[in-house]
């Protein structure tokens, strides 16, 4: 391997917002390949059919090229191992899987979902670890075809090898344990115990394959020298390694990355911080300067460097140098960063194009315009009016959050649940925002009155707006969430009146 050139790939999956922790990923792979001449390609994994989305994928896309970022291969780009889809790439994965089959290493399992539901409970009785108990691979091959010709769903399973006292999936005569092993390039060698592996699901029983086996194949057959990912990552690589052995193929190296975590150290998340390239991108950050409080995450420069390019990132970057300890996704230090930019990266003249491209384009004040202009007389009243055009947030008064006689409990589940439908409304025009409180009205059992009054303060910050729907579609997705989660973290800590007692 030591003389093939260096090649890398990101794999996200299109399953919604494009995430901060995909562009950190990248940034690593990027300069890592880009340092040593190698091939950067972006593949997109969308095996998961029910929450793929193209809309998902082009976001990604997008906001990875407004970070600066471009790949060698690419869904959009193309390239010699067309498609960089895996959902084009079924023929692909069936041959492969076929071919396991036929060496012996995988087999056809017909077990009905009861019937694991069962083995599951009985193990979990027994304090056992619950995994499938190997029924199938010990049955006549030719019973299981008969029954899939049947009809019967049938997915296929990788035989992991099995030794040691691990008799009920399946003894292979060894009297040992079996490990696997392999060297993470920043953390050393790892050693896993086949008992705690699953016989993997390979391919689902709709034809399509599960991450593990389109996730090696694609690494394979694309030459990726270097995989480069999350430490989520790391309990799946004993799986991939043993596919890797079942097919004969020589493994990638690996190195997984610390994640991004909140500064109470559990794993960045949604819930307590944007986390969305969509959302930085509206708040007005720069991608230059994302890109260097990004490369921050887990690295520092020899000479103790803060401020650099992403240029600059791809000359200075050294693989021994990554930090393992949980570097902090610190939203202040990102701000404070994104501040240096635009007072010392910036001219007057680029911050007004800045400004005007953000709070003031001809396309947004239209917009805006469109949905005040019965409510103002004069230009300097509309920003008295509805500052909140114009602004981040918002400070209403928490008490103000609650939804008529509902709890601070209630309120906040309802806050909760709108956040999550808000989270997965990607077009958020007008029309479409009144069809999604409309339905969520009547999905909470609440009156129109009810919600839109606290609703209102919680977006706006104002008692009187426009129509909402309408306020809400002008501001944008982005705003909207930050706002309901704001409003959210304001009445967390609301101390509740006593309920008056009758
Ligand atoms: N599709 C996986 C993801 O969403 C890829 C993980 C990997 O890099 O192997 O991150």
């Amino acid at each position: 391997m030591a003389d093939r050139p260096v090649v890398v790939r990101i794999a996200p999956s299109p399953t919604g917002d494009p995430h901060v922790g995909t562009a950190y990923i990248a940034l690593f792979n990027y300069a890592f390949a880009k340092q040593r001449g190698g091939k950067f390609i972006l593949r997109i994994e969308d095996t998961d059919r029910t929450r793929s989305t193209k809309a998902s994928e082009d976001m990604i896309l997008a906001s990875l090229r407004w970070l600066g970022f471009s790949w060698d291969e690419g869904p959009d780009v193309g390239g010699p191992n067309a498609s960089y889809r895996q959902s084009e790439r079924l023929d692909i994965y069936r041959h492969h899987v076929d071919t396991l089959v036929a060496r012996g290493e995988a087999y056809w399992c017909t077990c009905a979902a009861e019937r694991l539901d069962g083995v599951r409970k009985e193990q979990m009785a027994r304090k056992e670890n619950p995994g499938y108990d190997g029924r199938c691979r010990f049955r006549d091959p030719a019973e299981i075809k008969a029954e899939r010709e049947r009809g019967v769903a049938a997915v296929v399973r990788l035989k992991v090898p099995r030794g040691g006292d691990d008799p009920k999936k399946g003894n292979d005569g060894k009297a040992e344990p079996v490990k696997v092993r392999f060297t993470d390039l920043l953390r050393g060698e790892l050693e896993f115990d086949t008992r705690e592996i699953d016989d993997q699901v390979l391919l689902k029983s709709d034809g399509f394959p599960t991450y593990h086996l389109a996730n090696i194949v694609d690494d394979h057959l694309m030459g990726v020298t270097h995989v480069m990912r999350g430490e989520e990552w790391i309990s799946s690589t004993p799986k991939h390694v043993l596919l890797y052995q079942a097919y004969g193929w020589q493994a990638p190296a690996f190195a997984h990355l610390p994640l991004l975590r909140n500064a109470d150290k559990s794993k960045v998340s949604k819930r307590k911080n944007p986390v969305s390239l969509s959302w930085f991108k509206e708040a007005g950050y720069f991608p230059d300067a994302m890109i260097n409080f990004l490369g921050m995450m887990a690295f520092t420069f020899e000479d103790g460097r803060e401020i650099f390019t992403l240029a600059d990132f791809v000359q200075g970057f050294k693989l021994e140098r990554v930090v393992l300890g949980g570097p902090v996704f610190d939203l202040k230090k990102l701000l404070w960063l994104n501040g240096r930019y635009l007072r010392e990266q910036r001219s007057d003249e680029e911050l007004v194009g800045y400004l005007q491209e953000r709070l003031f384009s001809a396309d947004y004040l239209k917009r805006v315009v469109s949905v005040v202009k019965e409510r103002f007389e004069k230009s300097e009243d509309l920003i008295e009016y509805a500052p909140y055009f114009f602004t981040g947030t918002v400070s209403p008064a928490p008490e103000d959050l609650l939804v008529k006689s509902r709890s601070k409990k209630e309120s906040m589940a309802i806050w909760e649940a709108l956040a999550e439908k808000v989270d997965t409304q990607q077009d958020f025009s007008g029309p479409r925002v009144e069809e999604l409180l409309n339905a969520f009205l009547a999905e909470k059992g609440l009156s129109a009155k009810e919600l839109f009054m606290p609703l209102r303060w919680l977006v706006t910050g104002k008692k009187a707006t426009p129509p909402l729907h309408d306020t809400m579609a002008v501001l944008g997705r982005e705003r909207v969430r930050t706002r309901i989660r704001a409003g959210l973290a304001a009445l967390h800590v609301l101390q509740e009146k006593p309920q008056p007692t009758t």
